[in-house]
């Protein structure tokens, strides 16, 4: 019956009794139905990067249902999704000028992968059909993007329905054994990438698709810049499509915009949500670079038959716009405050016996449990330390996010932090 509770409660109906039911919430506070207060230190699950209960959203919403709130992006278009499609694409680096609207991130990536096969077979290519994704990441839970996914946990009661998607370690230099300087390493494990193209043959592979700072599997984990310039080399080499899965790092949560800012590499398609609407609507989108717009441009439909009914609603899209232009650079620059002062603050965490390493990249904090720090063994995974953890931080009113024994042995149990990149100073 236990197992049947693991699925049932994230259909609703409370039929978890553990679960607290939380009333209100506001800025990083949630209230419970009881009127206690938890800080949301995950802001969600790395959505809330504005905090709860955003003052003035109201009037967007209404404004924009007296107007209209849907219309199929199939046949119209409509001034939110217009202009919502113009402030993400002049936000995003380089020359990924055209956006293409989903309600998740599941989806937005799922539209990268075919986005992607239908551009090599537009182009002469129909072999590049394949996917590259890396060990140890999350790209979402619909088939497609779990097949590109490495999050063995997750994928495995469905691996008979996966894609055989050829996956590269990890960019996770803390369980690296390159030789080197961190350079030569990051270049080394870039490398695993061009292995893997020559081993399944480049006519095949239509893609590489990777979260420039690893979620959800790794917390926070992320190379030295030469990584990624080694990734669009090789991709570029092979006539590989770059996908940067910037689905929880997209929008100002690792400091910049987008966090192959950080990298200073510009991939050919780039996927958000969470952040886009900070959790007031579901809503995601594939920004896509000029030169797989333009071979779309001719004949779209016949070319990209792809979409869904709520794509770009113009409700969703007001909603989305509005919060975007809440991304200053001054709320830019608090989040990267913040992410630094939370830091300092559990500095005596770095040398626990029970902390492998801790990792920042802007407001995003993993903590990686071990056993034994000089072999960095991870816990059994049957201790769920990491579970643990979480649960004594919620008895002490904070929300965390948990990873426990996901990987094969490899690594084990993390934690994430990722507050609203407003949260108070005292929080
Ligand atoms: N990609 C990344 C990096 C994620 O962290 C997630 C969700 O956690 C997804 C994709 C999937 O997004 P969604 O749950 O909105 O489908």
């Amino acid at each position: 019956m236990e197992d049947q509770n693991d699925v049932f409660y994230k259909w609703g109906g409370g039929i978890d009794p553990e679960f607290l039911a939380i009333d209100r919430a506001y800025d990083e506070f949630l209230v419970t139905d009881d009127g206690r207060e938890i800080v949301d230190a995950a802001a969600g699950a790395a959505v809330v990067n504005l905090g709860h209960s955003l003052d003035g959203l109201e009037d967007t919403i209404s404004d924009q249902l007296e107007d209209v709130a849907y219309l199929s992006l199939s046949h119209f278009t409509n001034e939110a999704p217009e202009r919502l499609a113009d402030e993400l694409t002049t936000r995003a680096p380089g020359d990924l000028n055209a956006a293409f609207f989903a309600n998740s991130g599941s989806e937005a990536n799922e539209t990268a992968f075919k986005l992607a096969r239908a551009y090599h077979r537009e182009r002469g290519s129909p072999t590049k059909h394949q996917v590259v994704g890396r060990w140890q990441s999350y790209h979402g839970a619909t088939l497609g993007a779990l097949s590109a996914s490495g999050n063995t946990s997750r994928r495995a009661a469905y691996e008979p329905q996966l894609q055989n998607w050829p996956h590269i370690p990890p960019a996770y230099p803390y369980r690296w054994q390159y030789d080197g300087t961190p350079e030569q390493q990051a270049v080394a494990a870039a490398g695993e990438l061009e292995t893997v193209i020559k081993q399944e043959g480049p006519e095949t592979i239509a893609a590489f698709v990777a979260e420039p700072v690893s979620g959800s599997s790794i917390p926070a984990a992320h190379p030295h810049p030469a990584y990624y310039a080694e990734v669009r080399r090789i991709c570029d080499e092979y006539d590989v499509l770059f996908i940067a899965d910037e689905i929880m790092t997209g929008l100002g949560r690792t400091g910049p915009q987008f966090a192959v800012e950080r990298f200073d590499v510009v991939p050919d398609i780039l996927t958000v949500g969470k952040g886009l609407s900070g959790g007031y609507t579901p809503i995601s989108a594939a920004l896509v670079c000029d030169d797989i717009a333009e071979t779309f441009a001719a004949d779209r439909e016949r070319s990209f038959d792809h979409g869904h009914t709520f794509s770009g609603n113009p409700l969703s899209a007001a909603i989305a716009a509005d919060v975007l232009e809440r991304y200053t650079d001054d709320l830019l620059a608090t989040g990267r405050e913040r992410g630094a002062q939370l830091e300092a603050e559990l500095e005596t965490l770095r040398d626990h016996p029970m902390v492998g390493d801790f990792r920042r990249a802007g407001a995003m904090i993993g903590l990686e449990f071990v056993a034994d720090r000089e072999t960095k063994a991870p816990f059994d995974p049957d201790l769920n330390v990491a579970t643990r953890i979480y649960e004594h931080a919620m008895d002490r009113g904070v929300y965390t996010y948990p990873g426990s024994g996901s990987i094969d042995g490899v690594a084990g149990d993390h934690l994430m932090l990722a507050p609203p990149l407003t949260i108070g100073e005292d929080a």
